[in-house]
Protein backbone atom coordinates (compact mmCIF):
# COMPACT_ATOMS: atom_id res chain seq x y z
CA UNK A 1 0.00 0.00 0.00
CA UNK A 2 1.45 3.53 -1.12
CA UNK A 3 0.63 6.86 0.96
CA UNK A 4 -2.87 6.72 -1.27
CA UNK A 5 -3.94 3.73 0.07
CA UNK A 6 -3.49 1.82 -3.19
CA UNK A 7 -4.10 -1.98 -3.48
CA UNK A 8 -2.90 -4.30 -6.31
CA UNK A 9 -6.23 -3.27 -8.61
CA UNK A 10 -6.19 -6.75 -9.79
CA UNK A 11 -7.29 -8.08 -6.44
CA UNK A 12 -11.06 -6.58 -6.38
CA UNK A 13 -13.94 -4.45 -7.78
CA UNK A 14 -14.44 -2.94 -4.51
CA UNK A 15 -14.00 0.54 -3.92
CA UNK A 16 -10.27 2.28 -3.66
CA UNK A 17 -10.77 3.93 -0.17
CA UNK A 18 -8.94 6.48 1.63
CA UNK A 19 -5.65 5.11 3.69
CA UNK A 20 -6.34 3.43 6.92
CA UNK A 21 -5.90 5.78 9.79
CA UNK A 22 -4.27 2.61 11.89
CA UNK A 23 -1.66 2.76 8.87
CA UNK A 24 -1.56 6.00 7.64
CA UNK A 25 -1.55 8.56 10.14
CA UNK A 26 -4.64 10.82 9.75
CA UNK A 27 -2.53 13.98 9.12
CA UNK A 28 -0.68 12.58 6.65
CA UNK A 29 -1.59 11.65 3.05
CA UNK A 30 -3.38 12.40 0.34
CA UNK A 31 -5.11 15.93 0.53
CA UNK A 32 -8.49 15.59 -1.16
CA UNK A 33 -11.76 15.46 0.81
CA UNK A 34 -11.08 12.73 3.28
CA UNK A 35 -7.81 11.72 2.10
CA UNK A 36 -10.31 9.67 -0.65
CA UNK A 37 -8.78 8.90 -3.98
CA UNK A 38 -9.17 11.62 -6.85
CA UNK A 39 -11.73 10.80 -9.43
CA UNK A 40 -9.53 11.35 -12.55
CA UNK A 41 -7.33 8.20 -10.67
CA UNK A 42 -10.69 5.90 -10.73
CA UNK A 43 -12.13 6.87 -13.77
CA UNK A 44 -15.95 7.11 -12.60
CA UNK A 45 -17.79 7.69 -9.12
CA UNK A 46 -20.89 6.94 -7.51
CA UNK A 47 -20.70 9.93 -5.96
CA UNK A 48 -17.90 13.09 -6.22
CA UNK A 49 -17.29 15.61 -4.01
CA UNK A 50 -16.17 18.47 -5.65
CA UNK A 51 -14.64 22.04 -4.82
CA UNK A 52 -15.90 25.37 -6.05
CA UNK A 53 -14.20 28.22 -4.82
CA UNK A 54 -16.36 31.03 -5.87
CA UNK A 55 -16.66 34.61 -3.16
CA UNK A 56 -17.63 37.32 -5.91
CA UNK A 57 -21.03 37.04 -5.31
CA UNK A 58 -21.11 37.12 -1.15
CA UNK A 59 -22.69 40.73 0.19
CA UNK A 60 -20.54 41.17 3.10
CA UNK A 61 -17.30 39.18 4.38
CA UNK A 62 -15.21 37.83 1.52
CA UNK A 63 -13.44 34.51 2.16
CA UNK A 64 -15.48 31.66 0.79
CA UNK A 65 -12.99 30.99 -1.45
CA UNK A 66 -11.09 29.04 0.60
CA UNK A 67 -13.91 27.13 1.82
CA UNK A 68 -12.86 23.56 -0.35
CA UNK A 69 -9.24 23.51 0.87
CA UNK A 70 -10.31 24.37 4.81
CA UNK A 71 -12.96 21.86 4.10
CA UNK A 72 -10.88 19.07 3.06
CA UNK A 73 -8.30 19.74 5.13
CA UNK A 74 -10.98 19.54 8.18
CA UNK A 75 -12.07 16.44 7.12
CA UNK A 76 -9.23 14.42 7.71
CA UNK A 77 -10.57 12.93 10.93
CA UNK A 78 -13.74 11.09 9.68
CA UNK A 79 -13.31 7.21 9.51
CA UNK A 80 -15.02 4.69 8.04
CA UNK A 81 -18.05 3.69 9.83
CA UNK A 82 -20.92 5.94 10.53
CA UNK A 83 -22.46 4.50 13.32
CA UNK A 84 -25.84 6.89 13.67
CA UNK A 85 -26.52 5.63 9.57
CA UNK A 86 -25.08 2.21 10.43
CA UNK A 87 -23.25 2.52 7.41
CA UNK A 88 -19.49 3.15 5.93
CA UNK A 89 -20.14 5.76 3.41
CA UNK A 90 -17.04 4.95 1.12
CA UNK A 91 -17.37 0.95 1.08
CA UNK A 92 -20.61 0.50 -0.20
CA UNK A 93 -19.43 2.77 -3.36
CA UNK A 94 -17.24 4.10 -5.12
CA UNK A 95 -16.66 7.87 -3.45
CA UNK A 96 -14.20 10.35 -5.08
CA UNK A 97 -13.02 13.82 -4.66
CA UNK A 98 -12.94 15.79 -8.11
CA UNK A 99 -10.77 18.63 -7.32
CA UNK A 100 -12.06 22.03 -7.46
CA UNK A 101 -14.36 23.64 -10.64
CA UNK A 102 -12.28 26.64 -12.45
CA UNK A 103 -14.28 30.12 -12.56
CA UNK A 104 -13.83 33.32 -13.21
CA UNK A 105 -13.18 35.61 -9.75
CA UNK A 106 -14.81 38.38 -11.77
CA UNK A 107 -17.40 37.82 -14.13
CA UNK A 108 -20.29 36.10 -12.17
CA UNK A 109 -22.25 35.84 -15.02
CA UNK A 110 -19.32 33.88 -16.84
CA UNK A 111 -18.59 31.77 -13.48
CA UNK A 112 -22.36 30.95 -12.98
CA UNK A 113 -22.20 29.53 -16.95
CA UNK A 114 -18.94 27.89 -15.71
CA UNK A 115 -20.10 26.03 -12.77
CA UNK A 116 -22.84 25.13 -14.83
CA UNK A 117 -20.93 23.66 -17.57
CA UNK A 118 -18.57 21.71 -15.32
CA UNK A 119 -21.46 19.89 -13.28
CA UNK A 120 -22.65 18.56 -16.47
CA UNK A 121 -19.28 17.17 -17.52
CA UNK A 122 -19.16 15.66 -13.76
CA UNK A 123 -22.60 14.56 -13.94
CA UNK A 124 -21.41 12.26 -16.62
CA UNK A 125 -18.45 10.52 -14.49
CA UNK A 126 -20.77 10.64 -11.12
CA UNK A 127 -24.21 9.60 -10.27
CA UNK A 128 -24.60 12.28 -7.29
CA UNK A 129 -22.17 15.51 -6.81
CA UNK A 130 -21.74 17.06 -3.34
CA UNK A 131 -20.25 20.58 -3.57
CA UNK A 132 -18.25 22.82 -1.00
CA UNK A 133 -17.79 25.96 -2.22
CA UNK A 134 -18.05 28.93 -2.23
CA UNK A 135 -21.09 31.18 -1.86
CA UNK A 136 -24.07 30.66 -1.68
CA UNK A 137 -24.23 31.92 -5.15
CA UNK A 138 -22.82 28.38 -6.71
CA UNK A 139 -25.89 26.82 -6.27
CA UNK A 140 -28.36 28.10 -8.60
CA UNK A 141 -25.64 26.72 -11.49
CA UNK A 142 -25.78 23.28 -9.46
CA UNK A 143 -29.57 23.51 -9.69
CA UNK A 144 -29.37 23.96 -13.31
CA UNK A 145 -27.10 21.15 -14.06
CA UNK A 146 -29.03 18.62 -12.02
CA UNK A 147 -32.49 19.66 -13.49
CA UNK A 148 -31.23 19.16 -16.71
CA UNK A 149 -31.15 15.47 -15.65
CA UNK A 150 -33.82 14.75 -12.73
CA UNK A 151 -36.45 18.03 -14.13
CA UNK A 152 -37.66 19.65 -10.83
CA UNK A 153 -37.16 19.31 -7.68
CA UNK A 154 -37.68 20.15 -3.94
CA UNK A 155 -35.02 22.10 -1.80
CA UNK A 156 -34.38 21.62 1.63
CA UNK A 157 -32.31 24.66 2.01
CA UNK A 158 -30.38 25.38 5.58
CA UNK A 159 -29.98 28.71 6.08
CA UNK A 160 -29.94 31.90 8.42
CA UNK A 161 -31.05 33.71 5.08
CA UNK A 162 -33.88 33.53 2.46
CA UNK A 163 -31.65 33.83 0.03
CA UNK A 164 -35.12 34.43 -2.15
CA UNK A 165 -34.01 38.26 -2.69
CA UNK A 166 -34.32 40.09 -6.38
CA UNK A 167 -31.03 42.31 -6.75
CA UNK A 168 -28.09 43.53 -5.28
CA UNK A 169 -27.04 47.21 -6.50
CA UNK A 170 -29.13 45.61 -9.63
CA UNK A 171 -26.89 42.51 -10.23
CA UNK A 172 -29.32 39.08 -10.37
CA UNK A 173 -26.47 36.67 -9.26
CA UNK A 174 -25.67 37.01 -5.88
CA UNK A 175 -24.99 34.94 -2.72
CA UNK A 176 -28.64 36.21 -2.00
CA UNK A 177 -30.60 35.66 -4.31
CA UNK A 178 -29.89 31.95 -6.14
CA UNK A 179 -33.19 30.88 -4.93
CA UNK A 180 -35.55 33.41 -6.40
CA UNK A 181 -33.50 32.47 -9.78
CA UNK A 182 -34.12 29.17 -9.24
CA UNK A 183 -37.94 29.84 -8.80
CA UNK A 184 -37.98 31.86 -11.71
CA UNK A 185 -36.45 29.45 -14.02
CA UNK A 186 -38.38 27.08 -13.03
CA UNK A 187 -35.83 24.49 -11.49
CA UNK A 188 -37.89 23.54 -8.23
CA UNK A 189 -41.08 21.85 -7.97
CA UNK A 190 -43.98 24.17 -6.81
CA UNK A 191 -44.54 24.44 -3.32
CA UNK A 192 -42.38 21.88 -2.35
CA UNK A 193 -39.31 23.31 -0.97
CA UNK A 194 -38.77 24.59 2.87
CA UNK A 195 -36.12 26.75 4.32
CA UNK A 196 -34.71 25.24 7.58
CA UNK A 197 -32.98 27.84 10.52
CA UNK A 198 -34.25 31.22 9.42
CA UNK A 199 -33.78 33.89 11.92
CA UNK A 200 -32.49 37.65 12.02
CA UNK A 201 -33.17 40.93 10.96
CA UNK A 202 -35.31 41.49 7.32
CA UNK A 203 -35.60 44.45 4.98
CA UNK A 204 -39.19 44.32 5.37
CA UNK A 205 -42.27 42.11 5.82
CA UNK A 206 -42.30 41.62 2.08
CA UNK A 207 -39.12 39.90 1.94
CA UNK A 208 -41.46 36.68 3.73
CA UNK A 209 -44.17 37.99 1.25
CA UNK A 210 -42.46 37.82 -1.62
CA UNK A 211 -40.75 34.17 -0.62
CA UNK A 212 -43.99 32.71 0.81
CA UNK A 213 -45.32 33.52 -3.31
CA UNK A 214 -42.39 31.57 -4.77
CA UNK A 215 -43.79 28.45 -2.85
CA UNK A 216 -41.25 28.13 -0.07
CA UNK A 217 -42.25 27.26 3.60
CA UNK A 218 -40.20 28.10 6.97
CA UNK A 219 -38.83 26.39 9.61
CA UNK A 220 -37.32 28.80 11.62
CA UNK A 221 -34.22 28.30 14.09
CA UNK A 222 -37.21 29.06 16.67
CA UNK A 223 -39.73 26.89 15.47
CA UNK A 224 -36.74 24.01 15.96
CA UNK A 225 -35.70 25.16 19.11
CA UNK A 226 -39.70 25.16 20.35
CA UNK A 227 -40.84 22.08 18.78
CA UNK A 228 -37.81 20.17 18.48
CA UNK A 229 -36.15 18.37 15.50
CA UNK A 230 -38.30 15.43 15.12
CA UNK A 231 -41.24 18.09 14.47
CA UNK A 232 -38.54 19.88 11.96
CA UNK A 233 -37.91 16.41 10.34
CA UNK A 234 -41.20 15.15 9.97
CA UNK A 235 -42.22 18.76 8.44
CA UNK A 236 -39.52 18.63 5.77
CA UNK A 237 -40.26 14.98 4.62
CA UNK A 238 -44.27 16.01 4.42
CA UNK A 239 -43.20 19.01 2.31
CA UNK A 240 -40.66 17.42 -0.08
CA UNK A 241 -43.02 13.33 -0.59
CA UNK A 242 -41.43 11.55 -3.39
CA UNK A 243 -39.97 14.38 -5.28
CA UNK A 244 -35.77 14.45 -6.12
CA UNK A 245 -34.50 16.38 -3.25
CA UNK A 246 -31.30 18.95 -3.02
CA UNK A 247 -30.26 19.93 0.05
CA UNK A 248 -28.43 22.93 0.48
CA UNK A 249 -27.11 24.04 3.56
CA UNK A 250 -25.23 27.27 4.10
CA UNK A 251 -22.99 26.94 7.25
CA UNK A 252 -24.64 30.13 8.72
CA UNK A 253 -27.59 28.16 9.71
CA UNK A 254 -25.09 26.98 12.84
CA UNK A 255 -25.17 29.46 15.36
CA UNK A 256 -21.50 31.64 14.87
CA UNK A 257 -20.76 29.76 18.45
CA UNK A 258 -20.66 26.82 16.25
CA UNK A 259 -19.91 28.09 13.07
CA UNK A 260 -17.85 31.70 12.95
CA UNK A 261 -16.08 31.22 9.61
CA UNK A 262 -18.68 32.89 7.80
CA UNK A 263 -19.91 35.48 5.19
CA UNK A 264 -23.18 36.72 7.31
CA UNK A 265 -23.30 35.50 10.73
CA UNK A 266 -26.35 35.59 12.43
CA UNK A 267 -26.79 34.96 16.04
CA UNK A 268 -29.62 32.11 17.32
CA UNK A 269 -28.77 29.98 15.12
CA UNK A 270 -28.86 25.79 15.33
CA UNK A 271 -26.49 23.99 17.05
CA UNK A 272 -24.07 21.24 14.98
CA UNK A 273 -25.58 19.03 16.92
CA UNK A 274 -29.28 19.59 15.63
CA UNK A 275 -27.91 20.05 11.97
CA UNK A 276 -26.63 16.75 12.20
CA UNK A 277 -29.89 15.17 13.48
CA UNK A 278 -32.25 16.95 11.14
CA UNK A 279 -29.99 15.54 8.29
CA UNK A 280 -30.01 11.78 9.63
CA UNK A 281 -33.47 12.06 9.76
CA UNK A 282 -33.49 12.91 6.48
CA UNK A 283 -33.09 9.35 5.30
CA UNK A 284 -34.62 7.26 2.44
CA UNK A 285 -35.55 10.36 0.44
CA UNK A 286 -34.74 10.81 -3.07
CA UNK A 287 -31.43 12.82 -3.06
CA UNK A 288 -30.13 14.15 -5.79
CA UNK A 289 -27.48 16.02 -4.52
CA UNK A 290 -26.39 18.43 -1.96
CA UNK A 291 -23.91 21.24 -1.15
CA UNK A 292 -22.04 23.11 1.76
CA UNK A 293 -21.77 26.68 1.19
CA UNK A 294 -20.13 29.98 2.90
CA UNK A 295 -17.70 28.68 5.25
CA UNK A 296 -14.83 31.64 5.30
CA UNK A 297 -11.86 30.19 6.63
CA UNK A 298 -10.21 34.10 7.24
CA UNK A 299 -12.58 34.09 10.15
CA UNK A 300 -12.57 30.48 11.43
CA UNK A 301 -11.63 29.96 14.52
CA UNK A 302 -9.81 26.22 15.85
CA UNK A 303 -11.25 25.18 12.35
CA UNK A 304 -14.64 24.88 13.96
CA UNK A 305 -16.56 25.80 10.72
CA UNK A 306 -14.54 23.74 8.52
CA UNK A 307 -14.89 20.73 10.79
CA UNK A 308 -18.70 21.40 11.27
CA UNK A 309 -19.24 21.84 7.21
CA UNK A 310 -16.64 18.71 6.46
CA UNK A 311 -18.85 16.43 9.24
CA UNK A 312 -21.90 17.42 7.25
CA UNK A 313 -20.85 16.42 3.91
CA UNK A 314 -20.06 13.21 5.92
CA UNK A 315 -23.86 13.23 6.62
CA UNK A 316 -24.51 13.49 2.61
CA UNK A 317 -22.23 10.77 2.21
CA UNK A 318 -23.56 8.36 4.87
CA UNK A 319 -27.64 9.16 3.58
CA UNK A 320 -26.10 8.30 -0.12
CA UNK A 321 -24.75 4.91 1.03
CA UNK A 322 -27.76 4.16 2.96
CA UNK A 323 -29.54 4.63 -0.23
CA UNK A 324 -26.92 1.95 -1.84
CA UNK A 325 -27.31 -0.38 1.09
CA UNK A 326 -30.64 -0.57 1.14
MN1 LIG B 1 -26.85 32.63 4.94
MN1 LIG C 1 -27.16 31.42 1.89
Amino acid sequence: MNEHGDRDPGLSDAPAEPPSGLVVPRFMGPDTFARLPRLDDVGRAAVAVVGVPFDAGVTYRSGARFGPAAVRAGSKLLRPYHPALDVEPWRVHQVADAGDIVCNPFDIVEAVNAIDAAARVLAGRSDRIVAIGGDHTITLPLLRALHHRRGPMALVHFDAHLDTWDTYFGMPYTHGTPFRRAFEEGLLASDRSVHVGIRGPLYSTRDLSDDAGMGFAIISTMDVARRGVDDAVARIRERVGDLPVYLSVDIDVLDPAHAPGTGTPEPGGLTTRELQAILRGLDGLDLAGADVVEVAPPYDHAELTALAAANVVYEYLGLFARAVAR
